[in-house]
C-alpha cells in the first residue's frame, strides 16, 4: 500500500538521530515484554494459589518467591524504559522537525524558476509546514506508542500460542478481523481524502493568493466574493470530508464491539476447556488480561491508521516537492570559472517549454564585451526565454550558449551567476532594510561601494530621504517605495555585485517618462564597461544600444544599429513606426534618425 511506503519513508529520514532512534527501539521492545510479562506472571502466582486446592499450608513464600521478584524486576525496568521514552522521544521529533523543513526550504530555493512560477508560493508555503509537522508527530507517535504496539501485535501475541494455544490461536483470529475492517474502510476512503487535501491546499493557495493583492481586493470591492468563494471551498471541502468520517466512524464502532465480543469469547472458550482439563484457572485470567491489553491496543491501531489515512496526502505532497528535481543543475565536470569578461555567443540555440512549441528558435549572435544590446520584438517574441537562457533558467533543447568561449553548462552554477547581475521588470525587494536589500548583491561590501552604487543607480537622494536612511524597511516586496524608486534600489542591488554582464529585462517599461529619464541616467552609469543585454520598449533605451536584435516569434530576424535597421526598413522600422514614433514627437520632441 501507498500509504505504508510513506510511512516508513517518513521513519527512515532519521539522519544523524540514527543510534537515539534504536535505543528507543530497544526500550520500546522492552516495554512490549514487560507488558505482556505480567499477566503472564499474575497467571502463574493465581495457578500456584488455586493449585493448592483450598489448603493454605501448602502455599509457601520460597515457591511464590521468584514470581514475585520477577514481577518486580520487570516493574522497576518498566519504569527506566518508560523514562527514556518520555525524555527523548519528543526531543528527537521536535529537532528532526527543524532539520527536515530546513532541508525542504533549502530544496525549494534550488528548485528553477519554471517550477516556481508553476506553484503558488501560499501552497509551497503549506507543504512545508503540514509536511514537516506531520513528519513530527509520526516520530514521536512511533517511538511513544506504536512501535510497541506492533511488537506486541506481530511477535508477543502469535507467542502466547505457546502458552495455550487454543487461546492463543482465538486472540489471533481477533486480530485479523480488526485488520480485515481496518483494509476494507482504507480502500473504500482513500482515493476521498485525497480530494480532501486537494480542497484544504485550494484554501491555502486561494487565501494567500487573496492576502498578496489585498490592495485590488479593497479598491475593486471585492472583499465579499472573495470570502464568499473562500467559503465556496470550505464547503466542497466538508462535503467530500464527511464520508470519509462516516466511514472511520463505522470502524471505530466495529472495533469497539469486536472487543466486547472477543472478551466474552475468552471467557467461554477458557471456562469450556477448564471443564475439559484444557486450561487452568491462571491461564483464563491470563488471557484475559491479554484480550484486554490486546483490544486497547487494536484500539490505539485503528486510530493511527485513521490519523495516518488523514496525513498521508500531506506527506506526499512534501514528498512530490522534495523529489522534484532541479532541471538545471551543475553537471559532473562543472568548475568555478571565476571572473569573466563578457563575451557572450549564442550558438544556434533552440529552447521550448511544452516540447511543442519553440519560444526560442535557432537563435545566434555574438557580443563583445562592454557592447550594450538591446532586444526589442512584441510580446511572446522569446526576449525574456532568451536572457533566461543565458542566466541558466533553463538549459537550450539544441545548441548552446557559451562566455569567453566556455560552454555554460560546464560553469558551476554559482560562478557563472556570480557573473552576471539581473534587474527584473517586477523590482523583486525583501521586507528588510535598504541596506540588507542591497547587501544581497554582495554581502561584504563596504559603505563606500554601498553609497557608490546607489550614487550610480541615482537612488542617493531618495535614500537618504526615508525616515530611517538606508536602515530603513521596505515592506513586503519593497511595498513601502515607489515603482522608480524600488527599480533604482535593485539596479544598485545588481551594480554592487559588480557583474561583467548585466541583463535588465524591461526594467523601466513599467515606469513614467520622467522617472525613466532618471533611470535612464543610471542605466548608463549601469552599464559602462559591462557586456548588456536591455528589453525595452522606449526609445531612449534603444537608440543608446550599440546594436539591436530584433525577435520575431523566437527568432532574431534583423540585427544592427539603430541608423542601419531605420534604413532597412524591415521589421525594426515597423515596429519602430507603430510604437516610438509617436511617442518621440509627441513627449520627447526627438526625431527619428533618418
Ligand atoms: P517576450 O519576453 O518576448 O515577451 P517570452 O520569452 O516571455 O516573450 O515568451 C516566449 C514564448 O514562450 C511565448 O509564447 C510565451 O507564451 C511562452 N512562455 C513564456 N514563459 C513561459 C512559461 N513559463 N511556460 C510556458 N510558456 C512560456
Ligand atoms: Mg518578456
Amino acid at each position: 500500500m501507498a500509504i505504508l511506503r510513506i510511512y516508513f519513508r517518513v521513519l527512515g529520514m532519521l539522519g544523524a538521530e540514527k543510534r537515539l532512534a534504536i535505543l528507543l527501539i530497544g526500550a520500546n521492545l522492552a516495554l512490549a515484554v514487560a507488558q505482556f510479562a505480567e499477566p503472564v506472571l499474575f497467571g502463574r502466582i493465581i495457578d500456584a494459589l488455586t493449585g493448592s486446592a483450598g489448603d493454605p499450608s501448602k502455599v509457601t513464600w520460597s515457591q511464590l518467591g521468584n514470581l514475585i521478584w520477577l514481577w518486580i524486576g520487570f516493574g522497576l525496568f518498566t519504569i527506566a524504559a518508560a523514562v527514556l521514552v518520555a525524555l527523548h522521544a519528543d526531543r528527537l521529533s521536535h529537532r528532526r522537525r527543524l532539520v527536515v523543513m530546513a532541508e525542504f526550504f533549502e530544496h525549494v530555493l534550488h528548485l528553477p524558476l519554471g517550477f516556481h512560477t508553476g506553484v503558488h508560493s501560499g501552497r509551497l508555503l503549506k507543504t512545508m509546514l503540514d509536511g514537516s509537522s506531520g513528519m513530527s508527530s509520526v516520530w514521536l507517535s512511533f517511538f511513544r506508542e506504536h512501535c510497541a504496539s506492533f511488537v506486541s501485535l506481530f511477535v508477543l501475541l502469535p507467542a502466547t500460542m505457546f502458552l495455550n494455544w487454543r487461546l492463543g490461536a482465538l486472540l489471533v483470529v481477533l486480530v485479523f478481523v480488526f485488520g480485515a475492517i481496518t483494509t476494507y474502510v482504507f480502500h473504500h476512503t482513500e482515493s476521498l481524502q485525497g480530494e480532501v487535501e486537494t480542497f484544504h491546499t485550494d484554501l491555502a493557495e486561494r487565501a494567500s493568493d487573496a492576502l498578496g493583492n489585498i490592495a485590488i481586493i479593497q479598491s475593486f470591492t471585492r472583499v465579499e466574493a472573495e470570502a464568499v468563494s473562500m467559503r465556496r471551498i470550505s464547503d466542497a471541502l466538508l462535503k467530500a470530508q464527511m464520508p470519509v468520517l462516516s466511514w472511520w466512524a463505522i470502524a471505530a464502532v466495529a472495533t469497539r464491539a469486536s472487543a466486547t465480543l472477543t472478551i466474552l469469547a475468552v471467557f467461554l472458550l477458557g471456562t469450556w476447556l477448564f471443564m475439559r482439563g484444557q486450561a487452568t484457572i491462571g491461564e483464563i485470567v491470563m488471557f484475559m488480561n491479554f484480550a484486554g491489553l490486546l483490544v486497547g491496543k487494536l484500539e490505539s491501531t485503528v486510530t493511527f491508521a485513521n490519523w495516518l489515512f488523514m496525513l498521508a496526502p500531506k506527506l506526499r505532497e512534501f514528498f512530490d516537492v522534495l523529489d522534484a528535481q532541479p532541471g538545471v543543475r551543475d553537471g559532473p565536470g562543472a568548475r568555478d570559472i571565476g571572473k569573466l569578461t563578457g563575451r557572450v555567443a549564442f550558438e544556434n540555440v533552440t529552447f521550448s517549454y511544452d516540447g511543442r512549441r519553440n519560444a526560442v528558435k535557432d537563435v545566434s549572435f555574438v557580443v563583445e564585451p562592454g557592447q550594450t544590446v538591446a532586444l526589442v520584438g512584441a510580446t511572446g517574441s522569446g526576449k525574456s526565454t532568451t536572457l533566461g537562457l543565458l542566466h541558466r533558467v533553463f538549459d537550450p533543447n539544441g545548441g548552446r550558449v557559451a562566455i569567453d568561449g566556455i560552454d555554460i553548462r560546464d560553469m558551476t552554477l554559482t560562478s557563472l551567476r556570480a557573473n552576471i547581475g539581473v534587474v527584473f521588470q517586477e523590482p523583486m525587494l525583501f521586507a528588510r532594510s535598504i541596506e540588507e536589500n542591497l547587501r544581497i548583491g554582495k554581502p561584504d561590501a563596504s559603505d563606500a561601494e554601498i553609497a557608490l552604487a546607489l550614487e550610480r543607480a541615482q537612488a542617493s537622494d531618495f535614500v537618504a530621504r526615508q525616515s530611517d536612511g538606508l536602515a530603513t524597511i521596505v515592506g513586503e516586496r519593497g511595498r513601502t517605495l515607489s515603482g522608480g524608486e524600488r527599480q533604482r534600489v535593485s539596479i544598485a542591488r545588481a551594480l554592487l555585485k559588480d557583474p561583467p554582464i548585466l541583463i535588465f529585462d524591461e526594467a523601466t517599461s513599467a515606469l513614467d517618462a520622467t522617472t525613466e529619464r532618471l533611470l535612464q541616467k543610471a542605466l548608463e552609469a549601469a552599464t559602462q564597461g559591462r557586456t548588456t543585454f536591455v528589453i525595452a520598449h522606449r526609445l531612449a533605451t534603444i537608440r543608446n544600444a550599440d546594436r539591436i536584435f530584433v525577435f520575431d516569434q523566437g527568432q532574431v530576424v534583423e540585427t544592427g544599429s539603430f541608423e542601419e535597421l531605420v534604413a532597412l526598413n524591415g521589421r525594426f522600422a515597423e515596429l519602430a513606426r507603430a510604437q516610438f514614433m509617436a511617442e518621440a514627437v509627441a513627449k520627447d520632441g526627438i526625431a527619428p534618425a533618418q
